[in-house]
């Protein structure tokens, strides 16, 4: 069991949940099984605190109508929340780590093991391309270096690229020496990974992770 130590809310829809660490270990990318202590329902949600992190955090959107995600918003600091896991291998080979290049491609809250990528191996060479709606969904971006994260935002007019993701990469020429990592919803996975694909990028360099 878990305590929760403090809820971060960041927008309407997206906030941080925040547990005791207890000793947990898990590699940057896997994912958990969370719930509501005896509730008897388990959501997955990747991990998004850094390996040496004294807690270990998770950026969760509230969906509509949702029946996990919501009550995970509203558990108070000191209750407990059922946690099984680490699961997945949405992970990054150790031996890649300091000797690859890579491109994360995330939506929304996909962005979230890519956060705990950064966290966990700060010599990590990337570039995080990050589809949103509006720029109230900037979770927590000044986490990443300015220089390695594009944002697109597709349902509002701002400074940046305006556009979905895979809009983005039809208009870029597609690296073939980097490691790919997409994480979000099915759509955009298959979209991007026909893009990335059709540009000649190796199947091998490709890894997903689907949240919904
Ligand atoms: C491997 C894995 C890792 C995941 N990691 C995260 C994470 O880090 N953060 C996170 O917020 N979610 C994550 N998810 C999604 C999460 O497990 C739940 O599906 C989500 O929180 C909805 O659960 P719920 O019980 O509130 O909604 P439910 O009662 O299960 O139903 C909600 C409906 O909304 C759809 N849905 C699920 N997620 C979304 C979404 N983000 N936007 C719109 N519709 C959605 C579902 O398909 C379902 O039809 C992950 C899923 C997987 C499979």
């Amino acid at each position: 069991m878990h305590k929760v130590v403090e809820i971060r809310n960041l927008s309407p829809s997206t906030y941080v949940l925040r547990l005791e660490r207890n000793g947990f270990t898990f590699q940057p990318g896997q994912c958990v099984n969370l719930g509501v202590k005896g509730s008897g329902v388990n959501r997955e949600y990747s991990t998004y605190s850094g390996i040496n992190e004294l807690y270990l955090e998770f950026l969760i959107k509230e969906v509509k109508g949702g029946t996990v995600s919501t009550t995970l918003r509203k558990v108070e600091p000191g209750s407990e929340v059922e946690l099984h896991g680490p699961y997945g291998s949405f992970v990054i080979e150790p031996q890649k780590i300091e000797t690859s290049r890579f491109v994360f491609i995330g939506t929304g809250t996909g962005i979230a093991p890519f956060h705990s990528f950064v966290r966990s191996y700060p010599k990590l060479d990337y570039q995080i391309i990050n589809g949103i709606r509006d720029t109230s969904e900037q979770h927590d971006h000044q986490d990443y270096d300015s220089s390695r994260l594009t944002c697109c935002v597709s349902r509002e007019n701002w400074k940046g690229f305006n556009g979905r993701v895979t809009d983005y990469l039809k208009q870029i020429e597609i690296p073939l020496d980097k490691v790919y990592y997409l994480c979000g919803n099915q759509g955009m996975i298959y979209d991007a990974y026909d893009i990335l694909r059709n540009a000649g990028v190796s199947g091998d360099q490709i890894f997903t992770e689907a949240f919904f």
